[in-house]
Parts: C-alpha cells; structure tokens; sequence
C-alpha cells in the first residue's frame, strides 16, 4: 500500500489541486481550512486502523487480484468473512470518529460495480470488467480513497432522465471521441468527495433505451479539468470557522460525513476508465447492489456512533447526579437494547450474503433494506433518548466566551456545575458533543443516507414475497391454493 498511515493520506491531499467553494471562498487546502480538516482527519483514521496491530485483521485484506495486501475500503467481498469483518470495522471506526469517516461510499461502489461489469460483459461482449481491474489495482496499490457519486440532482422528479427540460439535471455523455468521452452535469450530496483522489460515477435510477447517455459508470482523478466542488454548509459551522473548540461538540472529526456538489463541466474520459457506456438495462441492478452495501453499512457505522451516544449521555447523568434512578438507567438500557438491535441486523445481511456471479460477495439485500429503515427510527429513538436524559439546558448553555470571561466566567462555572470533582467545562464539554450528535445535519444522514426511507420500504415489500406468505396463511387453514380470492391476491 502506497499511503501507509493517516499522516501519508493527509499528505497525499496536498498534493491534489481540485476547485472547492465553501461560502462563495475557495479552500486552498482541505486539510488545513477549518470547515474541512475535521473530515479529513475521520477518513484519515480509515488509514490509521490498519496500520495499528489491534485492528489491521479488520483493516486490511488480501487482494484476490495481486495477493497484496490492501486497505479493506478498496477490497471486493471474497466471501461471507469479508462482508462480516467490514461490518465489524465500520462499528469500530464509527466509535472513534463519532462521525461519518466517509470511507465506504466508494467501497461499496467498486464492489457493485465489480459485479455488474462482469455481467454487462459477459451479456455485451463488453471488456468493462478487465478495464475495472486495472483501475482498481491502482486504487488497491496506491491506497487510494474513491468518492462514490451516485445522487444525480434530478430537477424535476416528476420525469425520468430523458425528460427533463434541462439534460444536465442527470449526469451525462455529451460527447463520444474515439478515445474517451465527455460528461456533463452534477451529483449531489458526495460524501468524503472534497477529501478523496478519485471519483467514482454511477447511474442514480433504473433507465430505459432513451437514457443511454446517462447510464455512464466511470472513474475520474477529483481534480481532472471541469470539476468543480460546492462544500455543503453544516449546523453550527460558524462555530468552528472561529475554532471555538468547546462549543463545536467534536473538534476533531466533524458532525457528520462532509459532503459536497461535484459540477461537470464537460469533463473528459479516457475509454480505460469507463466501465458503462450505454447499458442501460443493468443501471438498475448497479443501484441495487450499492445501495444494497450501503445499506448494511448504516447499521455498523451508526451503531459505533450511537455507542458514543450512549457513552456521552451515561457519563453526564453521572455528572449531574441522576444516573441511578431507575428512570434513567432503564432510557439508558433502552438506548443499548436498540442500537444492539440494529447491529444485529446489520451483521445479519452479512451473514447471509451470496455470491454473484463474478465471485464477489452481496448482502442479502432484504435485511440490508430492514437495516438501513432501522436506522431512520432507531437513531432518532437514541437522540430523543439522549436529549431526555440530558436535560434542557444543552439549548441554552452559554459559550466557551462566556466560560472563559474575565467577568461572567466564575458564573458559568459555579451555575453550570454538577456533582462534587468533576469540573464545569468536562459537563459543558459533554453537552456540546451530545447536541452535535443529535442535532441539525447529523440525524438528517441516517435520515436520507443510502436512500430515503421510502427507497427502502419499496425494496421491502418488492423483495417481501407476499404471494408465498399468502399461501402460508391458506395452507394452515386448508384453504385450496387455486382458488383466488375476489381482491388482493
Ligand atoms: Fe460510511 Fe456510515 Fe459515512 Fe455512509 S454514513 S460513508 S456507511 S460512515
Ligand atoms: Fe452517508
């Protein structure tokens, strides 16, 4: 692995040159300016784990296509181990980042897209697959972190992409040359995308024979000619452009993935990075099989994060006094029993994950979708359980200003204590990271990341067999199968 460690990632960063805009300004370095260092330093611990001998089983694999060993976040699931292992990694890192480490967008990416160019091959007499490989040695080789980009903005969301007034509101080919082609357009919401080397593009929905030219899967270097990056605004960013480290709650990492617009504006392809060109019928399945990882992955990483949760929460009713009563042990007991639960879900779509036919492994997208609709209650249950517990003064606690004043701080300090030993600011400290973990953009990722609830309530009930579980019902009964009944069936 060419980056060894999180320091060799941050440096490789800086070598880079892509176009990013936070609030109408340019960021010269993204592991410098404040609103995007954080990020950096989540994904950088993506590096840092397997280079640590306590985690590098997890951290690392053997690739099945040099026999070197790589990062985990750039390996194609081998077998039901490796879908279990990258679970048990998420968790882990989800603990100590608190945040979205960004990682695995482009992780499950390569892997469905592995999959589906061996399809699309071997229906097309396409060579995909092979042109995939290659890239994907350099990415392994190098250590490279990929932004999969997925989310088209999709204009009006009445009309498919062929549809649309205007053409760019999906990504798409604007140009074919004999030697690559030419993109134009803009995928939104990328996560980790201002912080990776490559872009990793893939068709967002189901296309039909009209869309050719938006079902495109494509790798692009984050500063080839064209791109341009709009760094999203997150809650509570103000805070940490003045650095105030305190009331940022997580200084360190960030409150949540860091994502960003990506324009393409007439951004040139060579042919030996376009793994789709025009096969539309298999941009459904490539969704399918990203979302489904991406889905399985929601319920390690929140998982990790709820753990930290639940740690903050525990430690500030110590705090303040309150941690025995019964009331609160048992919300605390409650907070466990769910993110256990969605763990168990999670682990559980790896364990039974299936081979496609290129030899990669999938999550049994079935649990993977219960997984990821865990997610968009159980993390908002563990908030509201958390924002229960801690108390109301998080919405009116004063700033690290006032803590730290001349005048008022004695004030801050003796009004905001709790029990006997442990200072004010530790207490402020906590409720700062609990309101950043709860609060604004945080809940809206486990809301809207990896598809929206709904995306996953159709996947349940296309995948939910409601015709075998009708003939359960009538067998137990006697009822013969033949007859239909006047509705439904
Ligand atoms: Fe990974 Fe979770 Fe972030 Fe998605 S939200 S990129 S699964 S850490
Ligand atoms: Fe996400």
């Amino acid at each position: 692995m060419n980056l060894k460690n999180g320091t060799e990632y941050i440096e490789s960063l800086r070598k880079l040159k892509p176009i990013i805009y936070y609030k109408g300004k340019k960021i010269e370095d993204v592991t410098r300016h404040p609103a995007t260092a954080p990020h950096v330093r989540a994904a950088a611990m993506t590096y840092a784990l397997a280079s640590d001998d306590e985690y590098r089983d997890l951290a690392t694999a053997t690739s099945h296509l040099t026999g070197r060993t790589i990062s985990r976040f750039t390996h194609v699931h081998q077998n039901i181990e490796d879908l279990i292992k990258k679970i048990k990694l998420l968790r882990i890192l989800g603990q100590k980042t608190g945040t979205c480490f960004q990682r695995c967008v482009g992780f499950d990416g390569i892997n469905a897209a592995y999959s589906v160019t061996y399809e699309i091959d071997k229906k097309c007499g396409t060579d995909y697959f092979e042109r995939l490989k290659q890239w994907l040695i350099g990415i392994q080789d190098k250590n490279l972190m990929v932004v999969g980009a997925m989310t088209d903005p999709k204009g009006d969301r009445s009309k498919g992409p062929a549809d649309q007034p205007d053409p760019d509101q999906y990504l798409h080919i604007v140009e074919r040359r004999p030697d690559g082609v030419v993109l134009r357009g803009a995928k939104l919401h990328m996560t980790g995308a201002v912080n990776s080397h490559e872009i990793l593009v893939m068709p967002t929905t189901a296309m039909d024979e009209r869309s050719r030219d938006y079902a495109v899967v494509c790798a692009i270097p984050v500063d080839a000619p064209g791109i341009t990056m709009i760094f999203g605004r997150q809650a509570n960013d103000d805070r940490r452009d003045k650095l105030e480290r305190i009331d940022v709650g997580k200084p360190a990492f960030g409150a949540v993935g860091g994502e960003a617009l990506i324009a393409f504006e007439d951004v040139f392809v060579p042919t030996d990075r376009i793994f789709m060109d025009g096969e539309t019928e298999f941009a459904s399945l490539l969704v399918y099989r990203f979302a489904a990882h991406h889905r399985a992955n929601y319920g390690a990483c929140t998982t990790g994060l709820m753990d930290v949760l639940t740690g903050a929460v525990s430690y500030l009713t110590q705090i303040q006094g309150t941690a025995k009563a019964s009331h609160v042990r048992d919300k605390v007991t409650e907070m466990i029993h769910l993110c256990e639960t969605l763990y168990c879900s999670s682990i559980a779509c790896s364990a039974e994950g299936q081979p496609t036919p290129s030899g990669a492994y999938l999550v049994d997208t079935m649990l993977a979708n219960v997984c990821k609709q865990n997610v968009t209650r159980f993390h908002f249950e563990v908030a509201r359980l958390a924002l229960d517990l801690a108390g109301g003064f998080i919405a009116t606690l004063p700033s690290q200003y006032d803590l730290e004043s001349e005048d008022v701080g004695h004030l801050v300090r003796k009004y905001f204590s709790g029990v006997k030993d442990i200072s004010t600011e530790d207490r402020i400290k906590i409720a700062r990271l609990i309101e950043a973990m709860t609060g604004g953009t945080a809940l809206v990722e486990s809301m809207h990341g990896a598809g929206s609830p709904q995306a996953q309530r159709v996947m349940i009930l296309r995948e939910g067999n409601l015709d075998k579980k009708i003939k359960l019902a009538k067998a137990l009964l006697g009822i013969p199968q033949r007859v239909k009944a006047k509705q439904g069936e």
